[in-house]
């Protein structure tokens, strides 16, 4: 329980969610409190609806639905373009009867059971906000991305103010004795996630994973996880190894880092969580003929302990100068780095004249 937002904390809260809205005049003193003589809270919780229909700023705000439902008829409207109007700050004609089974779970932020007319009936306007998001209500009218992304702000913002959780979001169809369905309809998506079907489960998900953050935090989306990132790497100048034992090969050259996978200097080249392919392009000098040179990926942790050695991948020496491609494509998991080392089998040193790793590399 407590008391309705005064403008003032709507905007802040918006603003903090990054909940982009802009404001309808006069809805600073809208309501319905004094033409029916009920004050507009304490407040419970956050109705949710679909509009059915188009453009329907004015319907909501002035028109009401004739004589028996004046306007407003919500507190805010999120139209597809995803940017809020607020219309009202008193009580408005959103909820109609809320059943009191469905209303109690949502005071209690328990599962709201299916609407029971026979538990009794509460008069939802006194108690709930309600905002109305622009959907024809059809079952195929999509809720765009940005629609979506606000709707998730939207009630987190309300949450956030109030200390409540997810659980006090409720959809009309959760609480309406007169059967109401919505919201309802596909969504184009929403973070990583693609096209799917509006569910107050997954609101309420969506809300409860912005409200664990803070209100900055964005939703990461799948152009940032699905696009990897490009790692081109290599040696400042060639260096002599001596035969018989395993040897990080530090690049010094940072052409291209996307994935901050490798602190200046290190031989480590990524750091896990992650996946990448690519490439280590090899030139060695004076390995003679038949001879062999080993390279091998190992895995360390982040405090240099040697993990896990991946199979090695000989190159054998050939007449003037011995080239050499290994292929790189591994996943690592979190807390550990992936370094490239090399085992001269040779009897004398060798020169490792050039080495140039190229890998597109992806988070998680
Ligand atoms: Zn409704």
């Amino acid at each position: 329980m407590a008391d309705p937002m005064t403008p003032a904390q709507w905007r802040e809260a918006l603003r903090a969610e990054g909940a982009p809205f802009t404001e309808l005049e006069g809805w600073t003193s809208r309501g319905r409190d004094q033409a029916t003589g009920k004050v507009f809270g304490p407040v419970n919780g956050v109705l949710n609806h679909h509009t059915a229909g188009r453009d329907s700023l004015a319907l909501i705000a002035y028109w009401g639905q004739g004589a028996a439902v004046p306007a407003p008829l919500a507190h805010a409207l999120l139209p597809k373009d995803g940017r809020l109007v607020l219309i009202a700050d008193g009580r408005a004609n959103h909820a109609g009867l809320a059943a009191k089974n469905s209303f109690d779970a949502i005071v209690a932020e328990k599962p709201i059971p299916r609407p029971s007319k026979a538990s009794g009936t509460v008069d939802g306007n006194d108690r709930l906000y309600g905002l109305e998001v622009e959907n024809l209500g059809n079952g195929t009218d999509a809720y765009s991305c940005a629609q979506y992304d606000t709707w998730v702000r939207f009630n987190a913002a309300l949450c956030r103010h109030h200390d409540w959780g997810a659980g006090s979001c409720a959809g009309h169809l959760e609480t309406s004795v007169e059967g109401k369905p919505d919201p309802r309809g596909p969504v184009e998506g929403y973070g990583r996630r693609g096209r799917f079907t509006f569910t107050m489960g997954q609101l309420r998900a969506d809300v409860n994973e912005r409200l664990a953050h803070a209100p900055s935090w964005n939703p990461p989306t799948a152009e940032e996880t699905d696009m990897p990132d490009y790692l081109n790497l290599g040696l400042a100048r060639g260096y002599r190894l001596a035969p018989g034992s395993w040897d990080d090969v530090e690049f010094t050259t940072e052409w291209t880092d996307e994935a901050d996978g490798h602190p200046a200097g290190s031989a480590n080249f990524v750091t896990g969580p992650a996946g990448f392919t690519g490439s280590l392009a090899l030139r060695l000098e004076r390995l003679p003929v038949g001879e062999v040179v080993q390279v091998r990926m190992t895995e360390y942790d982040a405090a240099g302990t040697l993990k896990h050695n991946h199979p090695p991948h000989e190159v054998i020496g050939t007449r003037g100068g011995t080239y050499s491609h290994v292929p790189l494509t591994k996943r690592i998991g979190p807390g550990r780095v992936m370094r490239v080392r090399v085992l001269n089998q040779a009897g004398e040193d060798v020169e490792v004249a050039s080495a140039v790793l190229t890998a597109w590399v992806w988070a998680g």
